[in-house]
């Protein structure tokens, strides 16, 4: 490849900020291969997740959980275009933007997350684009925030028996019993002690991909805290409650008076890969190789929560999400110069640390658990390691 190669960047996701980093150590150093560099990211800040429940709990300014991603290519050679990809042609190496331009490019790494498209959304959970609180993507969670804090911290609108003398707790749920949904509830109890959280977990209970232990652990720390677990299915979400089945009763439903539902239900594959042209898994994540190269065209590469490995299976998570960064920027930067790629090797086993609201958190390690002040403060320092990479 001797003239220049347009590597084009889709989203400022976990891995991409890593390769960001490197391109620019790379340009800076004058090591860059012959490489022209567009990022595709509606936002001048993306928001580290692993501390979005410290943010919610009160723990974290906005500030310390966010990478300021145009200061970060401030003075680079990378062009940002500050808006969504709309779609992708991959036989045609084009990239749809929002601001109805299209780029061509030789080379696309995608790292766009997972979405919540309003219209799948509704599919699965009536209601829930318009009433729930969307943890994904979490920027507009931030932009949002003023609002959603002013809305908690206020007496409770749908209880007749609530007033200034008597006030009655404001019913808060959060739909969704995994890791996210259970740092966010313990986050709001501890934070707004006004409010009554109910989880809403399924009929799978609390944290059904961890071990025993860590979900023994989730349980006693969701008591301390007066969460309800809810072990009922959401069958729809209104504006001030929702309707609710248990699993062995589903057509007699019930009603849980919820004046904010927050959404915490998993990732979804964003609709706009469905006529890429790439070659998707069954649940419509782009499918990689150990290289984190597309199955179906080579010039394309993918990480984070957006793809899907085709040789192992593993939990979407933010930690594998970061570990894919370096793999991925060293492909890249192979397969730009010519060169044999390298396996990234998956992770076996990840540490997990689930926040408690309070400086109190729960780890997972395989069959191990660990929980305490010490594990949150293990986490805090992790957690800032991370971001003290990409302060600028
Ligand atoms: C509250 C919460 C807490 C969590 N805590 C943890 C934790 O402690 N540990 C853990 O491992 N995981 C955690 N997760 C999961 C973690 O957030 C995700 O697995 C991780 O963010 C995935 O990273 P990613 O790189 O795939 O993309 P993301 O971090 O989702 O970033 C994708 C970026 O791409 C942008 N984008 C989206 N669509 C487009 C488009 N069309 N064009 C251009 N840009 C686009 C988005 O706006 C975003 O900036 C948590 C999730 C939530 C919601």
């Amino acid at each position: 490849m001797n003239k220049s190669v347009h590597l084009v960047l889709l989203g400022a996701g976990h891995a991409h900020i890593y390769l960001l980093k490197h391109l620019i150590r790379m340009a800076s150093l004058a090591q860059t291969p012959k490489l022209k560099i567009s990022l595709v990211s509606p936002h001048a800040k993306t928001y580290y997740s692993g501390m979005v429940p410290g943010l919610v709990a009160g723990l974290y300014e906005f500030e310390e959980c966010a990478i300021d991603i145009s200061k970060l290519i401030h003075n680079s050679p990378i062009q940002w275009y500050d808006c969504h990809a709309t779609g992708i042609d991959v036989n045609t190496k084009k990239v749809f933007l929002e601001n109805g331009e299209c780029l061509t490019f030789d080379l696309l790494s995608i790292d766009t997350g997972a979405g919540l498209d309003a219209s799948q959304l509704d599919r699965i959970l009536p209601g829930a684009s318009q009433h729930c609180v969307l943890l994904r993507p979490l920027e507009n969670l931030a932009n949002n925030w003023a609002s959603i804090e002013k809305k908690l911290n206020s007496p409770s609108t749908t209880s007749l028996i609530s007033s200034p003398h008597h006030p009655v707790k404001k019913p808060v749920s959060v739909i969704g019993g995994g890791a996210a949904g259970f740092e966010i509830a313990c986050s709001l109890a501890y934070r707004f002690p006004n409010t009554q959280v109910s989880l809403i977990a399924g009929a799978q209970g609390l944290g059904p991909s961890y071990n025993a232990l860590v979900s023994q652990a989730m349980q006693q720390q969701a008591k301390q805290l007066g969460i309800q677990i809810v072990n009922q299915k959401v069958q729809e979400v209104q504006a001030n409650q929702l309707i609710l089945s248990k699993p062995t009763n589903p057509q007699h439903p019930t009603l849980l008076p919820s004046e904010m539902s927050w959404l915490a239900i998993g990732s979804m594959a964003p609709n706009w890969l469905k006529q890429s042209g790439l070659q998707l898994d069954e649940k419509g994540f782009v499918a990689v190789n150990e290289f984190q190269q597309s199955v179906s065209h080579a010039w394309v590469f993918a990480a984070g929560d957006v793809a899907s490995r085709t040789d192992k299976t593993y939990p979407r998570s933010g930690v594998y999400a970061v570990r894919a960064g370096p793999a991925l920027a060293r492909n890249i930067v192979l397969y730009s110069t010519q060169q044999n790629l390298l396996p990234h090797v998956l992770p076996a086993t990840t540490l997990n640390l689930l926040a408690c609201g309070r400086r109190y958190a729960i780890a997972s390690y395989g069959t191990y658990s660990f929980k305490g002040a010490w594990v949150w403060y293990l986490k805090n320092y992790i957690d800032k390691k991370f971001m003290k990479k990409y302060k600028v």
